[in-house]
C-alpha cells in the first residue's frame, strides 16, 4: 500500500469562479495541503481541448498558479506546478490510451455536454477532448496519488481514474495507486446564480450569474443579490423543488459552517437570505482577492514557486512513469 498523497488540478480556461472555489480551491488550502504530501496542477494541456487562444492560456494558467497561492496554497507545504512544465504527464497518458476504450470515453458526461456545445457553437470536436479523461488519469497516476479533491462534476472522471489503474496493474503489474474522489460535504456544485439548473463554470460565457474571484466586492453582492430564485413563499432547503433557493442556502452554509437546513429554518425571507450569502461571500473573496493583488506585483514570485513546483513534481513522477513503460513492455 502507498502513504497518502493528494493530487488535484485547475484548468486556465477562464477566470476562476466561486464555484472553483468552494468545491476545491479552499479546501485545497484549509485542509488538504497539510494532511498529506499534496501537489496542486494548473492543467493547461486541458485548456487545449476546446478552441483556444494561445496568448489567453498563457496569460489564465499565470492568473491560476497566482489565484492558487492567493487562495493559500503555500509552496512551503505543497507542490504548485504548471502541467506542461512536467513531461511525464503526456508521456503516461499516451500509455493509458492503450488501457482504456473507445466506448468508456464516449459514455463520459463532460464528454457527451462539451461535444455537444462545440458542434452547436459551429466548431469541430477536437479529438483531445474526447481523449480528456485519460489525460486527467495520468495527472493522478503519475503521482501515485490516492486522494483527489474535487467538485461533483469531476466524480466521474476520477471514477475512470480507478478504473484504468486497476486494469493497467491487473495487466501489467501493480504500478498505480488506486485513487478515490474526495467531495465537499456541502457546495460540490454551485450553481449558475442566473440559472440554477446549469452549474457555476469558469468556461462558460461571462453572465451575472457567475461570481469570479477577483470580481470587486459591490459587483460580487449585486450578482448575489440578483439570484434568480422563485416564487414560492419563506425559504426552504430543497435542491430539487428550489433549486436557486438551495443554491443561496449551500453556499452560505460553506461560508459559515452551518447545515443548509438549520440556516433555512432561520430566515423568514429570502430578501433577508441573500444580503447576508451576499455579505458572506464578499468577505469570503476579500482576502484571496487582496492577496492575488500583492502576488501578482511581483511576477518572478509567481515563477519561482512554478520553477520549483516542476522540479518537484518531475522527481516524484519520473520513477512511476518509467516504471509504468517497462511493466507495458518498452
Ligand atoms: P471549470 O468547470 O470551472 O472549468 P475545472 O474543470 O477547472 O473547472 O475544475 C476545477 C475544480 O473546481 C474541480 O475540482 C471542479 O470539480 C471544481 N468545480 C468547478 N466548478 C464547480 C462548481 N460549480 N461547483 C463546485 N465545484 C466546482
Amino acid at each position: 500500500t502507498h502513504p497518502s498523497r493528494i493530487f488535484s488540478g485547475i484548468k486556465p480556461t477562464g477566470h476562476l469562479t466561486l464555484g472553483n472555489y468552494l468545491g476545491a480551491l479552499r479546501r485545497w488550502a484549509r485542509e488538504d495541503q497539510y494532511a498529506a504530501e499534496s501537489l496542486f496542477c494548473v492543467v493547461d494541456l486541458h485548456a487545449l481541448t476546446v478552441e483556444h487562444d494561445p496568448a489567453r492560456v498563457r496569460r489564465l494558467s499565470r492568473q491560476a498558479a497566482g489565484l492558487l497561492l492567493a487562495a493559500g496554497l503555500d509552496p512551503e507545504v505543497c507542490t504548485v506546478f504548471v502541467q506542461s512544465h512536467v513531461d511525464e504527464h503526456a508521456r503516461l497518458s499516451y500509455l493509458l490510451e492503450c488501457v482504456a476504450s473507445d466506448g468508456e470515453m464516449r459514455r463520459m458526461i463532460q464528454y457527451k455536454e462539451k461535444s455537444a456545445r462545440a458542434q452547436r457553437g459551429g466548431q469541430g470536436v477536437r479529438l483531445s477532448l474526447l481523449t480528456y479523461p485519460v489525460l486527467m488519469a495520468a495527472d493522478i497516476l503519475a503521482y501515485r496519488a490516492t486522494e483527489v479533491p474535487v467538485g461533483e462534476d469531476q466524480a466521474q472522471h476520477v471514477e475512470l481514474t480507478r478504473d484504468l489503474a486497476v486494469r493497467f496493474n491487473q495487466r501489467y503489474g501493480h504500478v498505480f495507486a488506486v485513487p478515490k474522489a474526495t467531495l465537499p460535504a456541502v457546495a460540490a456544485r454551485v450553481m449558475d446564480l442566473q440559472d440554477p439548473a446549469t452549474k457555476m463554470g469558469k468556461s462558460h460565457d461571462a453572465t451575472a450569474g457567475i461570481v469570479y474571484l477577483l470580481d470587486e466586492p459591490e459587483a460580487v453582492a449585486r450578482k448575489v443579490r440578483r439570484a434568480v430564485t422563485d416564487s414560492e413563499p419563506g425559504v426552504s432547503y430543497d435542491r430539487e423543488a428550489r433549486p436557486g433557493v438551495a443554491n443561496l442556502l449551500e453556499i452560505l452554509a460553506t461560508c459559515t459552517g452551518k447545515e443548509p437546513e438549520v440556516l433555512a429554518a432561520s430566515y423568514e425571507g429570502i430578501g433577508a437570505l441573500k444580503a447576508d450569502t451576499a455579505e458572506a461571500v464578499v468577505e469570503l473573496l476579500r482576502p484571496v482577492r487582496e492577496r492575488h493583488a500583492e502576488i501578482s506585483a511581483d511576477p518572478s514570485y509567481v515563477d519561482g514557486v512554478l520553477r520549483a513546483g516542476a522540479a518537484r513534481a518531475r522527481e516524484l513522477a519520473r520513477p512511476t512513469v518509467d516504471a509504468a513503460y517497462a511493466a507495458i513492455g518498452l
